[in-house]
């Protein structure tokens, strides 16, 4: 059933997102705590226009992945907002600066719920197109769920450009800066594979893997490693399965990289033991 707007009171702001705020709130009667994300009616058409892109792709969605939206309401006042599932442990950015580095069983269980939402999305012919740790969001029965459709983009048909320059080029792919060198047979659901990738050896290693530890990305620098670098690899300790696994996502030419469907039966995902993400 849904959730109007009367039923909550707000308890607290859980975060900023460009253009919009969340809240952790909870229902009045039933006590229930969800997250509220709320856009402001005097804000930017461009933000206004990622809200409606994002409520149209919750509304088709339904995963265990994919973070669930129990209602939708529109004030006369412009203000535009979303209840969606309250995922208790925040973002795996979050995880990453609590509790450090993730160990190989943790990250398979990641990658598993990762590319089972994404295999979701890619077979519903949606791009998500901002994967990165702050959209991955973790709750306490270990479950993680993507967030943030501002950005998606639905294929309507095949040849649909989807290379517009959106989200946060620190995880963008190689072919979406030149598709002419990477992108073979281009089809956008390889980037998102290709942010997958990144963020496992980030979580991994702690920091993001074009840049030395500590170093805030500059868009140039970044651009250069991205489309003219060899790219990044697991360090000597890692597993021969999480190696090549990482190998397969991080392929530069789009059209040699895994997909979704195949890096699912990859021995790094189904041969791993199920484990709590954190131990609390
Ligand atoms: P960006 O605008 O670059 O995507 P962001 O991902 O931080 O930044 P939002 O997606 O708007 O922005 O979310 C803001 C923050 O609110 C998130 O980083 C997260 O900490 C928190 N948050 C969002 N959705 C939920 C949720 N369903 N449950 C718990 N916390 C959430
Ligand atoms: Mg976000």
């Amino acid at each position: 059933s849904t959730i109007s707007c009367n039923d909550i009171e707000k308890l607290h702001v859980l975060g900023h997102g460009n253009g919009g705020t969340v809240y952790k709130v909870r229902h009045k009667r039933n006590s229930q705590i969800y997250a509220l994300k709320v856009v402001h009616g005097d804000s930017d058409p461009l933000v206004r226009r990622q809200i409606y892109r994002e409520i149209e792709i919750l509304r088709r969605t339904d995963s265990p992945n994919i973070v669930k939206c129990h209602g939708v309401y529109e004030k006369p006042s412009g203000e535009i907002a979303i209840t969606m599932e309250y995922m208790d442990l925040g973002t795996l950015d979050s995880l990453l600066q609590k509790y450090g580095t993730f160990n190989e069983t943790r990250l398979s269980n990641v990658a598993r719920q990762v590319l089972n939402g994404l295999g979701y999305l890619h077979a519903q012919k949606i791009i998500h197109r901002d994967i990165k740790p702050s959209n991955l969001l973790v709750n306490k029965a270990m479950e993680v769920k993507i967030a943030d459709f501002g950005v998606s983009k639905i294929m309507h048909r095949t040849l649909d450009s989807c290379n517009s320059y959106v989200g946060t080029c620190a995880y963008m792919s190689p072919e979406r800066f030149d598709p002419d060198t990477y992108g073979g047979t281009y089809n956008g659901f390889a980037a998102d594979i290709w942010s997958l990738g990144l963020i496992l050896l980030e979580l991994y290693l702690g920091h993001f893997p074009f840049l030395p530890p500590g170093q805030r990305p500059d868009w140039a620098t970044l651009m250069c490693a991205i489309c003219f670098g060899d790219p990044p690899s697991l360090p000597e300790g890692a597993s021969e399965e999480f190696r090549d696994f990482i190998q397969c996502c991080l392929q530069k030419e789009s059209g040699k990289r895994w997909t979704a469907a195949q890096l699912l039966s990859h021995p790094f995902v189904c041969n791993a033991p199920r484990s709590d993400l954190v131990d609390l």
